[in-house]
């Protein structure tokens, strides 16, 4: 199996570049961000927790967001792998990931970090906010305090998988199809 961690600050265009990865390798595209967007619509009682947290720009707590993740793995039995983006967020949903896909036989191939400034984070999520209707992408304060959280308790992620030297940083800045073509690369040569 190919599973890739999609990983970087929020605006860093994970879901545009997950979506390339996941016609070019066949994979299964997991957004946790978009699976507790979907449950909002659907006002679902998971939908009901993770809102009161999205809206502030905190994250969701880690064992709901582990149970949905998991759930979401067992329902795609014949994947050839999976994207995970926007997930693991945190040192302990990283290992929760690590120990149950060892369940599975299986584990993370690689960490595929989009790196981009922060300046140019808070302007791209304020463009996309015109069209995302994402309320926590129209307020810069919000925006603001993902970007703290993503780096007091998400950065650390990279060195967990740094450590097992499965973390490769992209450049994050530049034309969509030349972001592509450099995680292309670094899958290829794994
Ligand atoms: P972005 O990366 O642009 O912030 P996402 O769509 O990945 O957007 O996530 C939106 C929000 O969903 C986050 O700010 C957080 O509140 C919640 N969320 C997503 N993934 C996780 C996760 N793995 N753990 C906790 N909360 C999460």
């Amino acid at each position: 199996m190919l599973n890739i961690v999609l990983f970087g600050p929020p605006g860093a265009g994970k879901g545009t570049q997950a979506a390339r990865l996941v016609d070019k390798y066949n994979l299964v595209h997991l957004s946790t961000g978009d699976i507790f967007r979907a449950n909002i619509k659907g006002e679902t009682e998971l939908g009901k927790l993770a809102k009161q947290y999205i809206d502030k720009g905190e994250l969701v707590p880690d064992e709901v967001t582990i149970g949905m993740l998991e759930s979401e793995v067992e329902k795609n039995k014949d994947a050839k792998g999976f994207i995970f983006d926007g997930f693991p967020r945190t040192t302990v949903q990283a290992e929760a990931l690590e120990k149950f896909l060892k369940q599975k036989g299986t584990e993370v191939t690689v960490m595929l970090a989009l790196d981009v400034p922060e300046d140019e984070l808070v302007k791209r999520i304020l463009l996309r906010a015109k069209d995302s209707g994402r309320a926590d992408d129209a307020d810069e304060s919000i925006i603001r305090n993902r970007i703290k959280v993503y780096n007091t308790h998400t950065a650390v992620v990279a060195d967990y998988y740094d450590a097992k030297n499965k973390f490769k940083q992209i450049n994050g800045v530049g034309s969509i199809d030349e972001i592509s073509e450099r995680l292309y690369n670094a899958i290829d040569n794994q």
